[in-house]
């Protein structure tokens, strides 16, 4: 199994035509006048190529398709070995721009939408009129034949709509919905913070619309790895969706590349001064060094996340500790969770959190792979093998099953959606 980047995100650009008032890069640069030449382009993609072979490569931005020469970074990403996805507001997607794209290469696109109507979009998006390119930019990508999921920020103001949303993904034929929990930077700073109370609202509300719709689309939960806490208790054999894709892979199995070339754990650990910048340096030398990383990767978690039940599942936000704590190390302040000893341990209701009670994970056994299965999961593309990995480990855990075999993976296989 390997320890390095399996799935890496790359703003290419700060450039965007929308202006939403969430966006965590503070996008709004039109003239392209920091981003990368495609020279430099081409060299990131030599390095990234060389220390995460066959990695998914997320091209995002502000907006990819702003980049002239996106479909050349495609091309090459292909070359290298990549599995190319594209992060887009798809508001700039036509047939002519969808055929190019697929002609390019590109295995799947990721596109955001704050809501099932327009003018809440638009008012997320911050400009009239997003919301029908958007749904248009589905249309043309549907046509071409691309594969594609859907991104919704979640916010106190859409935050009822997340079963409905779900649905609607359905009915458009997206492979997946994913719900993003925002972090606190860039210019979410200041209106991001969805109390924590409403956190854990949205994330039971994410779990049942999982368990609703299982057979039909794929849900997954971004950033907010205590998903876990109620997935757990939810569903079929203590396995599902939640099993495979919860729990944060920054610094451990994902990196962010910024779009001067600055390397950080994920999108939302902004670099500063000392960051390093994959134009200057090898990205073993930063995956094996960069303190930001090794922290993360190495370090013993401290406050509630050190002290909980679900520190080896869940392990919370380490961006949000760092913002909050400036540490990677400490708890992360959108968990309202506390485990039956704190509790009696406690006077009340401290800090103001939600008691929430429930009984701890599945003790820790250790869990051996036989031979057979572990040269099964080799034939697993490298960017889902380490979560195929951590699925069946987990899986085996709750069922009290030290053994991987085939047949268990056969198993679970035959219950996986897409
Ligand atoms: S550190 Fe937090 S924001 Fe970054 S990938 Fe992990 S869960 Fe998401
Ligand atoms: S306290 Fe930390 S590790 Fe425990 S559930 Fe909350 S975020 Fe996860």
């Amino acid at each position: 199994m390997t320890d390095n980047p399996y799935i890496i995100s790359w703003n290419t650009t700060k450039r965007c035509n929308l202006a939403c008032s969430h966006c965590y890069l503070d996008s709004a640069e039109m003239n392209g006048a920091s981003d990368m030449s495609t020279e430099q382009c081409m060299k990131v993609m030599d390095e990234l190529a060389s220390f995460a072979p066959g990695a998914m490569l997320v091209l995002t931005g502000g907006e990819p398709l702003l980049r002239p020469d996106i479909f050349s970074i495609i091309r090459y990403s292909r070359k290298k070995g990549f599995t190319p996805v594209l992060g887009t507001n798809a508001t700039l997607i036509d047939s002519e721009v969808a055929k190019e794209l697929k002609h390019s290469g590109i295995s799947g696109v990721g596109i955001s939408l704050d809501s099932l109507r327009g003018e809440p979009h638009d008012k997320i998006r911050g400009v009239e009129g997003s919301y029908t390119t958007t749904m248009n930019g589905i249309e043309a990508i549907k046509k071409a034949g691309i594969p594609f999921h859907t991104q919704f920020s979640i916010t106190e103001d859409n935050l009822y709509e997340i079963e409905g949303f779900t649905r609607f993904s359905r009915d458009l034929g997206a492979r997946a919905v994913n719900f993003f929990f925002l972090v606190c930077t860039g210019r979410g700073q200041e209106d991001t913070a969805l109390k924590p109370a409403l956190y854990e609202e949205a994330l039971q509300k994410i779990v049942r619309a999982s368990n609703y719709y299982k057979n039909e689309i794929m849900v997954r939960a971004r950033c907010a790895p205590h998903i876990i806490r109620y997935a757990d208790d939810s569903t079929f054999d203590g396995f599902n969706d939640f099993s495979v894709t919860s729990g944060c892979i920054a610094a451990k199995g994902y990196l962010r590349v910024d779009p001067n070339g600055s390397v950080t754990p994920c999108p939302y650990i902004a670099p500063h001064d000392d960051t390093p910048n994959i134009l200057n340096t090898t990205l073993f030398n930063i995956w094996n060094t960069d303190k930001a990383f090794t922290d993360i990767r190495e370090g013993k978690l401290e406050g509630e996340c050190g002290e909980c039940d679900f520190s080896e599942s869940c392990g919370g936000c380490r961006a949000r500790s760092f913002i909050k704590n400036g540490t990677f190390l400490g708890d992360d302040p959108w968990c309202e969770y506390m485990s039956e000893s704190e509790i009696k341990n406690r006077s009340g209701n401290e800090n103001n959190k939600v008691v929430i009670s429930k009984s701890a994970p599945a003790k820790i056994i250790n869990i051996t792979w036989s031979t057979e299965a572990e040269e099964r999961l080799k034939n697993v593309p490298v960017f889902v093998r380490p979560l195929v990995k951590k699925g069946l480990e987990r899986y085996a855990k709750a069922q009290g099953v030290r053994e991987i075999t085939p047949e268990m993976m056969q198993k679970l296989r035959s219950r996986a959606k897409h």
